[in-house]
């Protein structure tokens, strides 16, 4: 049987080189806790990104958590954000006792459409949560502009965005902090893992004591912190798959350029534009078929029955699912944009190993 072709599949080294880098820990013994692993790959990302500081977590969803917790907002004060993305975003709002407020996006790129921001301004506004959706990133100036008017601030879910940059700017040195995943399936991964980068020396205090139980001293507890801390053998793992990231992204960016040459100037598909002075990381590929011959649907269908899994990705919108139902800010049909996308676009598989093979079945399938 042909094997399945998943949406996306998890970067490894060999499986000598992370032997390697983990070879020491059976001499230390020491497997979590800020050890020596921990300690180099968090020096590493600070230098790869070019920001003062990274705080490193178990997972990217908690990093967002603290990121909010870590400003000490009044509970109840609404955050201005997208519901286009991924549940946790939405999640670490709720869980920090605040109000997600949903802003539309933009029909170019998917980020938060920043023309409609000041109008959802109130007196309770502490926030804004953009989204650099699929590696996109949010038009950063304008968002801060905003942020510095009204007093606020702006806490960015970059766990797409690793590695990309504006004007030679890293993703992780925009607004007063970002958060990252590096979950198994994310462009750089950890296995599970994440980080807060910012520049702020204030909070770095804060965000160490946060994800290890508040726990400042020996003797002393600041915060009513969680646990939130990177393992060992999760750094090792991240940096052994750092050695390899600019080499897997220009991987990733050939199979990009194979889907456009496919797929670009089709009627009814249409693709996101390359943004300029971005170096992207080509994390997904999105497609939203609108006046297609098939509809997002039916095409999602036909690819499951040649064994290729795609990604209604992101579908349901965080306004439009369950658990926010009672929600006084929550309806799709306050973000028309996010509406009309979520119901059209589909992820095609997108791996730096992805086949040029594979990438033309997929395209086959889609145009046949
Ligand atoms: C993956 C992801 C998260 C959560 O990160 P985890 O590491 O899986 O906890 C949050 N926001 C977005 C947009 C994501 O894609």
């Amino acid at each position: 049987m042909e094997e399945k072709i998943l949406v996306t599949r998890s970067s490894m080294p060999s499986m000598d080189e992370y032997i390697e880098e983990i070879r020491d820990l059976w001499e230390s013994h020491w497997l979590t806790n800020m050890g020596i692993k921990h300690q180099k790959l968090q020096s590493e990302l600070e230098k790869y990104c070019d920001v003062p500081h990274a705080i490193l977590y178990t997972n990217g969803h908690l990093a967002l958590e603290n990121a909010i917790a870590a400003m000490q907002f009044q509970e109840g004060g609404e955050v201005i954000t997208t519901p286009f993305t991924f549940v946790s975003t939405t999640h670490a709002i709720v869980r920090n006792g605040l109000v997600p407020v949903f802003c539309d996006v933009n029909e170019v790129d998917y980020t938060i459409d920043v023309t409609k921001i000041e109008e959802l301004i109130t007196d309770k506004t502490v926030a804004i949560v953009p989204v650099h959706v699929y590696g996109n990133l949010c038009d950063v100036g304008t968002i801060q502009k905003i942020a510095d008017k009204h007093n606020l601030k702006v806490i960015y879910d970059a766990a797409h965005a690793f590695g990309v940059q504006y004007k030679g700017v890293n993703a992780a040195n925009f607004g007063d902090a970002s958060m990252f995943s590096f979950h198994a399936t994310k462009v750089f991964n950890t296995i599970e893992g994440g980080a807060v980068t910012f520049a702020d020396d204030s909070l770095v205090q804060v965000l160490n004591d946060m994800k290890n139980f508040g726990i400042r001293g020996q003797e002393s507890i600041a915060y009513v912190g969680g646990n939130a801390k990177m393992s060992e053998f999760q750094a090792a793992m991240g940096i052994c798959n750092l050695r390899h990231l600019d080499e897997e992204i220009q991987k990733r960016k050939s199979v990009a350029e194979h889907y456009r040459e496919r797929l670009s100037g089709v009627d009814g598909i249409r693709l996101c534009k390359e943004q300029p002075e971005v170096k992207h990381n080509y994390s997904y590929f999105p497609v939203v078929f609108d006046g297609y011959k098939y509809t997002r649907d039916e095409i999602f269908e036909m690819l499951g029955k040649e064994n290729i899994v795609a990604r209604k990705y992101f579908y349901p919108l965080t306004n439009d699912i369950e658990c926010y139902a009672d929600y006084p800010t929550a309806g799709a049909q306050k973000t028309p944009v996010a509406k009309h996308t979520a119901d059209r676009v589909l992820t095609l598989p997108m791996y730096a190993d992805l086949s040029s093979e594979a990438v033309d079945k997929i395209c086959d399938i889609i145009l046949k």
